[in-house]
């Protein structure tokens, strides 16, 4: 069933979630658990994140070596473990950076065999590695461009013209930033681009992860008032160490407030857990209270901190 179709149909704002497939030569048991415990929380669907090959640099007994690896493949191989073996609708993620169109055609081609209906599409960032483009493949270069090109196969349209091609179905989403895209000029501008994602066929967003839920009903105002009528989904994220404190505005570009940081900063090891669990409580009680159509957490490869958030949630 399509993202739209679950919220549409919802009595409640459901929960849904977003998972990191395992690293290159870990086993998939780690992510059966996880889906395992996810499951309670009956999520209409679940996220799956994608990872390009990307730049490493080893040091070995002969200098400085530069590798291109793919740390984190299998985002295939877990949509179809979560769509069939959980009957979960599985989302995965659809990138620009470090896929030929070609490439992607190919991927969306095995998701619709494997009855996936569902894909959010992503540029990615730069990890240092450019793909070669060679004998006539090309690339997208923003997810507007691949939201296009998912809307081309979704009226039949493939990069080869094939007599009677089947059109694929998929429901389209993609990203959104109430805090802005961290390589947009201002927020007005980036708001515009999102615009034009939907325009091009993304049928809802669902944000980056923020802190301050001031950010994201103005967000929600903003897009409005520039004409995004499809559904904004609140990401979040509950912050279980210091360490996340550096960590997640160097990576995600997005504030920690300042009462959050210092009860942080404050608080004995052991505590410091729960101080995110209560704070991201707060936050889905106040976002719901607000009308948000659905709550996603980034859940990423360990649930415990975000299954405490959700026992705790009345909705
Ligand atoms: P875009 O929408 O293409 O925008 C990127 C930037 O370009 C923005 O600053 C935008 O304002 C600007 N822009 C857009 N169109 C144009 C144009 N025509 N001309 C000039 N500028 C333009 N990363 C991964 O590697 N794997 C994942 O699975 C993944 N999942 C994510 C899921 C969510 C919900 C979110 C919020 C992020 C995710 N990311 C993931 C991170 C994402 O790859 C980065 O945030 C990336 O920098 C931007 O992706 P985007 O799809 O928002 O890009």
């Amino acid at each position: 069933m399509k993202v739209t179709e679950h919220l549409a149909k919802a009595q409640r704002p459901p929960i849904s979630f977003e998972i990191i497939p395992p690293k290159r030569g870990d086993h998939v048991r780690d992510i059966l658990r996880l889906v395992d415990e996810l499951k309670e929380h009956e999520p209409p669907f679940i996220d799956i994140t994608s990872h390009p090959a990307e730049v490493v640099y080893e040091e070995t007994p002969d200098g400085i070596q530069r590798h291109v690896k793919r740390k984190r493949p299998g985002t295939l191989g877990v949509c179809a473990l979560i769509q069939n073996k959980y009957k979960i609708d599985a989302v995965p993620h659809v990138l620009c950076n470090g896929f030929t169109q070609q490439e992607t055609e190919d991927f969306l081609i095995e998701l619709r065999y494997l009855g996936i209906d569902n894909v959010l599409a992503i540029r990615g960032d730069d990890k240092g590695y450019r793909k070669p483009l060679r004998d006539g493949r090309t690339q997208n270069a923003y997810a507007r461009d691949l939201i296009a090109q998912i809307g081309s196969m979704n009226e039949g349209k493939y990069l080869d013209e094939y007599l009677d091609a089947a059109p694929t179905e998929f429901c389209v989403g993609c990203a959104g930033y109430p805090e802005k895209h961290f390589e947009a000029p201002n927020l007005e501008t980036d708001i515009r681009r999102t615009l034009e994602k939907v325009n091009a066929g993304a049928q809802y967003v669902v944000t980056q992860m923020f802190f301050e839920n001031r950010h994201y009903f103005d967000y929600v105002k903003a897009c409005r008032e520039a004409g995004i009528t499809v559904p904004i989904i609140p990401g979040l994220k509950v912050l279980t160490r210091r360490g996340h404190l550096k960590a997640i505005p160097r990576t995600f570009h997005c504030e920690i407030p300042q009462t959050l940081s210092d009860e942080l900063e404050g608080a004995r090891a052991s505590d410091v857990a729960e101080i995110g669990i209560q704070w991201t409580r707060q936050q889905c009680q106040e976002l719901l209270a607000g009308g948000a159509p659905a709550l996603h957490f980034y859940v990423m490869s360990d649930a415990s901190a975000v299954s405490s958030v959700i026992a705790g949630l009345s909705r």
